[in-house]
């Protein structure tokens, strides 16, 4: 999971603040690393380094990287991943045909027989990255047209990717044949911009053009803007970025995020009503089901949980001991609001299970009368292998015990999981992938191991 951001445009001077606005505004989809890598005149200069967007570059960082055309993103490291520099984006390597910088979101699925057929013609990998067998696939594609190479290579890949690629004269954005992983592209007079998801687009008062198509290729340089379509598959977005992942004033495939949100606590409360005195949403990503589930429901919606803001990626989980005398440090019950009620927790999904068995907890030592669970999700029973972090199968609770084994693990009154024609009746359409919900996903896995 990333945010990708790619810029073309006649301003030198802003070009720099205007990426780190976009990608401070994505920096939801990735915490571990950031970078951009800019144009001057055919020479690709970057800056890039571990942190958050707003801890990696300086006033003077920014201020040295002028060019016409840019590309960065934010990267999240998957749990079995540890932090490595190298493996910060956005790649730029030298090849034959002059400089190329790649800057990725997803996962090949591919990856691995790809590598392996690289190295037997004598390529060199230094990092980790999916990006770099794509620059080196564009490297080796023996085509004096960069926009061929790219062509035939993604025709190559099987998996999910939002794609931004930047050469001398030229921004390239591509999207995977499924759609699954969101592009969008935007346009500030004469300066074209390509996000992840719009939220970075409001930041920097950009207007939204459309979304990139599933399979699209855009090519963006002097002449304008080029379209190019391989061949599509039926639109498969992932549904976890509806879920959970995306920011909720984010709008993808035409779909509002936040009101995707609404209608899933709606839909939740359609399924499953519970008698009960107030609705509370587990913070950050359950709260709008859970203004969904008191507006369909009349039960009033109001805090029960505080966050701590300011629990960031350096966090030290307390020792068993402290856990155990009950140290608060990320979640804490507002008890004004518990004590004596018949509570509705509303969250977006469960996966291993912990941290809302231990909210259902606090809430029952606050004094709360009754909690009662609403999930806005089906139970995630698979991992994903197209670019989301979920952890392994046996680490699934949903995967390994009945909702009913869930629901006494927890301790509490009622369980319930939106039902997956409730999520896609929500969502609006059927053209999602819901791999890690019901082990269909939209593309296999390589089965090679990489060596
Ligand atoms: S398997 Fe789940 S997380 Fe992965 S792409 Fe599909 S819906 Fe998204």
């Amino acid at each position: 999971m990333s945010g990708v951001l790619g810029i073309y445009g006649k301003n030198v001077e802003k070009i720099s603040q205007m990426m780190y606005y976009g990608l401070y505004a994505l920096q939801h989809r990735g915490q571990i690393s950031t970078g951009i890598a800019i144009n001057n005149n055919g020479f690709i200069d970057y800056y890039k380094d571990i942190g958050l967007v707003n801890e990696v570059y300086e006033e003077d960082d920014l201020k040295g990287l002028r060019g016409n055309i840019s590309i960065g993103q934010v990267r999240y490291a998957f749990s079995d991943e540890g932090i490595d520099k190298k493996n910060i984006e956005p790649l730029v390597i030298g090849y034959k045909n002059g400089a190329l910088g790649v800057a990725y979101d997803g996962s090949i699925a591919n990856y691995c027989t790809l590598k392996e057929e690289l190295e037997e013609k004598g390529s060199i990998f230094q990092t980790d990255l999916d990006s770099e067998v794509i620059a080196n696939l564009i490297a080796r594609a023996g085509k004096k047209d960069i926009v061929e190479s790219v062509k035939l290579v993604l025709e190559g890949l099987e998996g999910s990717y939002a794609l931004v690629l930047m050469t001398k004269d030229k921004l390239i954005a591509a999207r995977d044949i499924y759609g699954i992983k969101p592009l969008s592209l935007g346009k500030i007079g004469d300066e074209y911009v390509v996000s992840s998801e719009t939220c970075a687009f409001d930041t920097l008062g950009v207007d939204f053009v459309r979304d990139i198509e599933p399979g699209e290729m855009i090519v963006i340089d002097n002449n304008g803007i080029e379209s190019i379509f391989k061949k599509k598959e039926a639109r498969s977005f992932c549904a976890f970025e509806s879920i959970y992942f995306a920011r909720p004033d984010s709008v993808i495939d035409g779909r509002s995020i936040y009101l995707s949100r609404l209608n899933m606590g709606k839909t939740l409360f359609k399924e499953a009503p519970v008698h009960a005195d107030i609705v509370i949403g587990a913070p950050d990503s359950g709260i709008i089901a859970a203004v969904g589930f008191s507006q369909a429901s009349n039960i009033p919606y109001t805090i029960g949980l505080i966050k701590n803001k300011y629990v960031g990626r350096t966090f030290i989980s307390p020792t068993k001991e402290l856990r155990e005398k009950g140290v608060r440090i990320k979640l804490n019950v507002l008890k004004e609001n518990i004590k004596g009620q018949r509570v509705v927790l509303v969250d977006d999904s469960i996966v291993r299970g912990t941290t809302i068995k231990r909210t259902a907890q606090m809430l029952k030592e606050a004094g709360a009368k009754e909690v009662h669970i609403r999930i806005a999700s089906p139970s995630v029973t698979h991992s994903c292998h197209l670019g989301m972090d979920t952890p392994s199968r046996e680490n699934l609770i949903g995967a390994n015990k009945t909702v009913e084994e869930i629901k006494k693990g927890i301790g509490v009154d009622s369980l319930y999981y939106l039902s997956l024609e409730g999520l896609l009746d929500s969502l609006g359409d059927r053209g999602f992938c819901t791999g890690c919900l019901t082990g269909v996903y939209p593309i296999g896995k390589d089965g090679k191991k990489c060596l």
